[in-house]
């Protein structure tokens, strides 16, 4: 079967040499493991990190073996108990192959009843809880308060807006082009959206859609983005820091925030996170998202590469914007 492999490590922005398709046998199925096809793959901005060979929270990924990631599948043959060929599954760290056979520990059913599979990718899988975490636990959004979330068109931003809107709040979102500015606006309910591409004074234009200053900023990128918003937090507001994607492909590491003396002034919380350290509210999240989804008070878009030969085109789309919603590729 066929599978996509790291060939190389990248120094800074990669290209689809980074990439290698090969062709394996499978090994034979063993108890304890179930053979899947692999239906959606998820691409994500981390495994940009894990293409380092430096330590992380995550190991890096090994030259010459299977790139892993989020993957929905169906099972084909099973020595597991409680799955069955035809069953849909999904994992978090399952490699990028058309077929594998995995550990039974690797994997969870999904209910495909009344949602579309390729949503345990996105806004039931990292990208969704992640939102509800940062904002919801660690930003706190209190109704009437401004949110500003950066990176808003995109898996994790789409939902960090449109749930900062159910919790009553004014929400801003920054994005990088106009077709997004436009959607965010026009069907998922965004007071305001800005184009940090074609803005020439972004503090400015943030000024003007925030009159009451901004109480989170959800930090989805970074950089000189991030530069713009901060002068503009209020008394008592909360960053919570979830990436900074305009940094990954930096070979040295950016200036630190310029803002501290302001953090103290205005008693200013800035926390990262990582999702996967957040597993007590994770059923939660879903819980939240699922119910939002079905009273149509949560809306998601996906952008589906078809072709499991395009998983590196998809994968290297993320850093240029090539998505709306969750970046994800179809075999
Ligand atoms: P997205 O769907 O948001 O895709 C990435 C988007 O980032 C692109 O569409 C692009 O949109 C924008 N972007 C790319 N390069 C730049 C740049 N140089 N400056 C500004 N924006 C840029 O990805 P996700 O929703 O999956 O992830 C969003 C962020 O959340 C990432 O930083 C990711 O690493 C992080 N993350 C963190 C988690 C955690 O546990 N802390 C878990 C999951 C994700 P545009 O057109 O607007 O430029």
């Amino acid at each position: 079967v066929k599978q996509i492999v790291l060939a190389a490590r990248p120094s800074g922005m990669p290209d689809a040499s980074v990439f290698r398709t090969e062709n394996v046998e499978l090994p034979p199925l063993q108890a304890g493991q179930v053979h899947i096809r692999g239906l959606y793959f998820s691409v994500d901005p981390y495994m940009r990190g894990r293409m380092n060979d430096a330590p992380s929270y995550i190991p890096p990924f090994q030259l010459n073996a299977p790139i892993e990631g989020a993957v929905v599948a169906e099972v084909l043959e099973s020595q597991v108990m409680g799955y069955n060929p035809g069953d849909l599954i999904t994992g978090g760290l399952l490699p990028w192959a058309m077929e594998a056979i995995v550990s039974a520990e690797a994997i969870k059913p999904i209910d495909t009843q009344s949602i579309p599979p390729s949503y345990y990718l996105g806004v039931l899988g990292s990208a969704g809880v992640t939102a509800y975490c940062g904002l919801v636990i660690i930003g706190r959004p209190k109704a009437g308060e401004t949110v500003v979330v950066s990176g808003a068109a995109g898996a994790v931003g789409l939902v960090v807006g449109q749930i900062a809107k159910i919790m009553g709040c004014r929400v801003i979102g920054i994005a990088g082009s106009e077709e997004k500015i436009r959607q965010l606006k026009t069907e998922f309910g965004f007071d305001e959206a800005i184009n940090y591409k074609t803005t020439p004074d972004m503090g400015a234009a943030l000024a003007k859609a925030c009159p009451k200053g901004i109480d989170i900023y959800f930090d989805n990128v970074g950089g000189t983005t991030t530069d713009a918003v901060f002068p503009l937090l209020n008394f008592q507001a909360r960053v919570p820091v979830c990436g900074q994607i305009s940094s990954y492909n930096d070979t040295a590491t950016p200036p630190g925030p310029r803002i501290l003396p302001q953090v103290v002034k205005r008693s200013i919380l800035i926390q990262g996170f990582l999702v996967r350290y957040m597993k007590e509210y994770h059923a939660e999240a879903a819980l939240h998202l699922t119910q939002w989804l079905k009273e149509n008070k949560l809306k998601f878009a996906e952008t589906v590469v078809e072709g499991f030969d395009r998983l590196p085109e998809a994968w290297l789309g993320l850093f240029s914007g090539q998505n709306m919603g969750k970046m994800i590729v179809k075999a």
